[in-house]
């Protein structure tokens, strides 16, 4: 069998991956900051890593993974300045912190459950995690990394000569163009806050007593203090999207060999591509931001949008269109028509024809998680003539392990009936009435429907039905 090789961001090379300890992987997630829903872009850098986790399962890897909530600390702009992210959506919702990260912590769990991503390990919450914060700071202190401004505790970049390494930072460079808004007393306009001071004028939602004073940790802190606690000083993989690469996974790298004196902290640094709308950033301040919520309004089913994420290789861009998503809905609902018809059929499997599917399967995986690749061997059985319908059965069945579809379970919907009179007249209708802008009629009778199990889709022909 062929080696597993993984694209590793530290090294700028395809390596061969081989765990810290015989049998069991580490892999910590950078997860959600919970101050909003999450969209769709987020979504694939979770499942990006869900994938990466049921491989390394497959190959029979014990894995334990740990993906952070992130609850408090994470500032506006990544350059430690602005206002706490989770501060400002208490305040506008005029509810607790607590209550904010709660709300959306627990959709951000929900839509993970409804695209099929496994349970972390675990999933541990930075408010929770401040002792571990507050400690690993104190080791940081006592080694003379950090020092004291009037806005807080900050960490010296120039004393760690790895600092650049991770995303090939050009230091000077960033000296040139310092930013005129920077907080005051900084040395370097990288170097990154471990410990904000709570100004005594403001009284904010979230803060902590510390040996340096009362304030909250930096955003990056918590990433080092959960992963050690749960991974030990050193594992295998992280992961995150490839915006992180350059200020957040920097400053981990940082913090954590520096203080745990380990080098590599990490083994494998490996960043999921963005999503886009076709060159245009998913951002809230656009307001071109879909979640996964929408897709399912739209009467999408949210595995076919992990079919859609299956399309692309984790390291190139995507493109989200409703057109791409239709077609992606498209092969997911065939495939899940093909797999429930062979569910039914004896077992008689014959291995050895089986096998070499299996080989070309793992291979596709085994390079850097070729998803689209091993798609394609997907097809190519369950479209193959010389397999019997058994192997195909248990050869799809077995690649969904790893792919997440659901195809053990998942109920075909009917394609579109031209001979249901009734219901083309109510859509038809809907149509009407969302042309006169009523918008209310057209979803009351989208209901009416959700209520007899059809599902609308709208497609750029117009609407089309299915029953689920
Ligand atoms: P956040 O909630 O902003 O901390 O982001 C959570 C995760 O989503 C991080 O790993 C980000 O790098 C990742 N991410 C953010 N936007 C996108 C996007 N458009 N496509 C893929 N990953 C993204
Ligand atoms: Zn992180």
């Amino acid at each position: 069998m062929s080696a597993i090789v993984f694209y590793n961001t530290r090294t700028r090379t395809k390596q061969d991956f081989a765990p810290l300890q015989p049998g069991r992987v580490g892999i910590y997630t950078c997860g959600p900051t919970v101050y909003g829903p999450q969209h769709i872009g987020n979504l694939r850098s979770q499942l990006f890593a869900d994938l990466l986790k049921r491989f390394l399962l497959s190959e029979g890897f014990a894995v334990e993974h740990v993906i952070n909530i992130t609850d408090v600390g994470h500032l506006v702009s990544d350059a430690d300045e602005g206002e706490d992210k989770m501060e400002l959506a208490a305040k506008r919702a005029g509810q607790s912190a607590a209550e904010i990260a709660d709300k959306y912590t627990q959709m951000w769990r929900e839509d993970r459950a409804r695209v099929n991503c496994l349970e972390p390990e675990r999933n541990p919450r930075a408010s929770e995690h401040i002792a571990e914060q507050i400690a690993l700071g104190r080791v940081l202190e006592e080694k003379g990394y950090l020092y004291r401004i009037d806005d807080g505790l900050y960490f010296d970049v120039s004393k760690f000569d790895h600092y650049s390494e991770l995303a090939r930072l050009d230091l000077e460079g960033q000296r040139d163009v310092q930013r005129i808004d920077a907080v005051e007393g900084k040395r370097h306009p990288a170097d990154f806050a471990i410990w904000k001071f709570a100004a005594p004028e403001v009284r904010r939602l979230q803060e902590w007593d510390s040996p340096w004073g009362r304030g909250f940790p930096g955003w990056h802190l918590e990433c080092s203090a959960m992963s050690s606690r749960y991974l030990g000083e050193r594992f295998d993989i992280h992961t995150g999207g490839i915006d992180l690469a350059s200020v957040h996974h920097t400053n981990e790298v940082a913090q954590s060999e520096c203080a745990y004196d380990v080098r590599p902290w990490v083994s494998f640094w490996m960043h999921n591509e963005f999503l886009d709308f076709g060159g245009e950033k998913m951002s809230k301040s656009k307001g071109n931001v879909t979640a996964l919520s929408d897709l399912v309004e739209q009467g999408r089913d949210p595995l076919a949008f992990r079919y859609f994420f299956l399309q692309a290789h984790y390291r190139q861009q995507q493109t989200f269109n409703p057109e791409a998503m239709e077609a992606a809905s498209r092969g997911y609902r065939r495939l899940v028509a093909l797999v429930a018809e062979l569910r039914a059929v004896p077992d008689s499997a014959d291995r050895d024809a089986q096998a070499p599917h299996r080989e070309r399967f793992r291979a596709a995986l085994a390079d850097d998680l070729n998803a689209p690749k091993a798609m394609a061997v997907v097809w190519d059985v369950a479209r193959s003539d010389s397999l019997s319908p058994a192997d195909r059965r248990d050869l799809l069945l077995a690649f969904d392990e790893v792919l997440g579809l659901d195809l053990a379970h998942a109920v075909p919907a009917e394609e579109i009936s031209e001979s249901d009179p009734r219901i083309d007249a109510m859509l038809a209708e809907r149509q009407a009435a969302r042309e006169r802008k009523d918008f209310a009629g057209a979803d009351r009778i989208r209901d009416e429907l959700a209520a007899e199990g059809i599902s609308i889709i709208d497609t750029p022909e117009g609407p089309r039905w299915s029953r689920e």
